[in-house]
């Protein structure tokens, strides 16, 4: 969505609550504290931690999420990072995992997906959450990619589709060499993307990788 557009969507119709439709906010206070106080700690095949917010069966965090995400509205990125913020650093265990860590990096989009939705909401939530944690953020440490290994290398079906499976490169190893790093996403479901975030990152010499959502499948 370009400039001129949101400008024109924001004059004719102004922001309305998402839970209760109160105008002028995305998620106004009263709302946010009927967001779920549940979060939780998950620990995926590899040994990644993830930690998530809350349930996305609660109906209110997931259409928080899906506006977020598919109706264009970037500003329901702080709420609910200020959200996930406040509840995991209630919860000791959350707190103390994410407390180790020193550097955000959003889950990237593929370019394709990124041109056509015109931002990444891991990077949106990153960065709310690098603003409230005075944490840096890197939002280029991880791209997207996809593999291309040519068919005649794969011996069955099952190869060729694993090869086609998107993956994950870390562009410059530098930016996150010997660093624990915090892994944002918005929605965490059966953690395959995470790991692989995880993987490509621990391969470039990053220290340790935990990773946050807003929500668990
Ligand atoms: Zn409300």
């Amino acid at each position: 969505m370009n400039g001129l557009f949101r400008w024109l969507r924001d004059t004719l119709w102004p922001a309305r609550c998402v839970g209760c439709s109160l105008v002028s906010t995305d998620l106004c206070a009263a709302c946010r504290h009927t967001l779920p106080d549940a979060p939780a700690i998950r620990i995926l095949p590899d040994g990644t931690r993830v930690i998530s917010g809350g349930p996305i069966a609660h109906p209110l965090l997931a259409q928080a999420i899906w506006r977020m995400k598919y109706r264009s509205i970037r500003s329901l990125a702080a709420p609910l990072a200020c959200w996930l913020a406040d509840t995991i650093l209630r919860t000791p265990e959350a707190a103390r995992a994410i407390r180790t860590t020193i550097l955000l990096v959003p889950v990237p989009l593929h370019h394709a997906r990124m041109r056509e939705r015109g931002y990444n909401q891991a990077h949106l939530l990153a960065h709310a959450l690098a603003g409230i944690a005075a944490m840096p953020c890197a939002a280029e440490a991880l791209i997207r990619v996809r593999h291309t290994a040519s068919q005649v290398e794969t011996a069955d079906r099952n190869g060729r589709i694993e090869n086609m499976r998107e993956a994950f490169d870390c562009p410059d190893p530098s930016v996150v060499r010997g660093l624990a790093i915090l892994l944002i996403d918005d929605v965490c479901t059966t953690g395959a993307t995470l790991q692989d975030c995880a993987r490509t990152l621990r391969a470039a010499g990053a220290r340790s990788v935990t990773a946050l959502t807003l929500a668990r499948g």
